[in-house]
């Protein structure tokens, strides 16, 4: 009869993005919209768009 199985090592906390880069992005972007500063906000969201596509 097998013994209860050991409890599961600690879980790392969740990382909520997955990288710095995007992070940086990330908070450039919000910047940019709490500014109402549209036109940046925009080329965040295509500088993202590229990151995503071209490092992950
Ligand atoms: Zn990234």
């Amino acid at each position: 009869m097998p013994a209860s199985a050991p409890p599961p090592s600690e879980l790392p906390p969740p990382v909520p993005v997955p990288c710095t880069e995007c992070r940086r992005i990330k908070d450039a972007f919000h910047a940019a919209t709490r500014a109402g500063n549209r036109t940046a906000a925009q080329g965040w969201i295509v500088a993202m768009g590229r990151h995503q596509r071209w490092m992950h």
